[in-house]
């Protein structure tokens, strides 16, 4: 009987992965489509992507998914990017082309699936974001490409919050805002959508961002890009407003149903995916 000892190779580069369950949930993924399969969460250092970028094709691996802070400087080591990798200035999926490293972002229609399951739409809706880092400008990119009524940027930082607000305005059709966040937060109440896309309530740091959370009221969809814990303090105050809350589970295991797609052509398992990661909660 011929034997094939061979497995094709996926993995995460960051610079803190230990505690990332991606690979617990895309193995589950190769296992159960009987895919050769294996996932490695890599301790990539910024001083190293560079080298660890040209292994990709000495290795022959099919991709990688790049996590903090790998999204935006891997961009001038690869070889093309998809459309919301290039709006969005982010990649998170690579994938290995013959050779050709192509650069992709798939953070923000992994939010806008997680999102659909719990039947909330984008399109034609109010979305206040948030914070204005890579998980802001993956969200609001793909929010604006959705066809949002309207986008509220809210950040602690000034220039960053502006240059997203600006970009979002130049490379997409969607009416952008910005919000100086100096002070407790008031949410509009005509807003449908409200994000928290800071890193602020992950593990081990319990706090929550600084809202008046008695502004949120019972129409809105409320989501946490936070996935550890699952449910934030932020979604505890929105839950306890009546809001419909979206965990960011859902957002980790669709945009990585979406990178499993890409590196192996195949539909992905997403019932699988999404228990797998659920189990590493329980
Ligand atoms: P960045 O470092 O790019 O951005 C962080 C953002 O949080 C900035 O807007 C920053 O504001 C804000 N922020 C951080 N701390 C504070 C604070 N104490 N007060 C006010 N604002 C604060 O990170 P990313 O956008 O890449 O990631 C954000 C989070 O999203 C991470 O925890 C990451 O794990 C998670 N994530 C989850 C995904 C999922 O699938 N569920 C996918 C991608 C990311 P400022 O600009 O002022 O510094």
């Amino acid at each position: 009987m011929e034997k094939d000892y061979r497995y094709e190779l996926t993995a995460l580069y960051g610079s803190t992965v230990d505690e990332n369950p991606v690979g617990v949930m895309m193995e589950a993924g190769y296992e159960a489509l009987g895919l050769k399969y294996r996932y490695l969460n890599m301790k990539v250092l910024e001083t190293e992507l560079e080298g660890a970028i040209q292994a990709i094709i000495a290795l022959g691996f099919k991709g990688v998914n790049l996590t903090i802070p790998h999204k935006v400087k891997a961009i001038p080591m690869l070889d093309e990017l998809s459309e919301a990798a290039r709006i969005t200035g982010a990649v998170n999926v690579i994938v290995n082309r013959n050779g050709k490293l192509r650069g992709e972002n798939t953070d923000g229609v992994g939010f806008i699936i997680a999102l659909e399951k719990k039947g909330v739409v984008v399109k034609g809706k109010k979305v206040y974001i948030i914070g204005a880092g890579g998980a802001a400008r993956a969200i609001g990119t793909e929010c604006a490409l959705r066809g949002a009524k309207e986008i509220i940027i809210a950040n602690r930082s000034k220039g960053r919050g502006e240059k997203l607000v600006s970009m979002l305005k130049e490379r997409t059709k969607c009416d952008c805002s910005f919000v100086l966040w100096n002070q407790k937060l008031e949410i509009p109440s005509d807003v449908h959508i409200l994000v928290n896309a800071t890193s602020i309530g992950l593990y081990p740091d319990t706090s929550k961002p600084d809202i008046d959370y008695n502004t949120i009221v019972d129409n809105m969809a409320v989501s946490d890009v936070i996935f550890n814990p699952p449910m934030t303090g932020f979604l505890q105050e929105a839950k306890a407003q009546g809001a419909v809350t979206v965990d960011g589970l859902g957002m980790l295991a669709y945009q990585g149903a979406k990178a499993f797609e890409i590196w192996t052509g195949q539909k992905a398992p997403e019932k699988v995916l999404v228990e797998a990661l659920a189990r590493e909660f329980e």
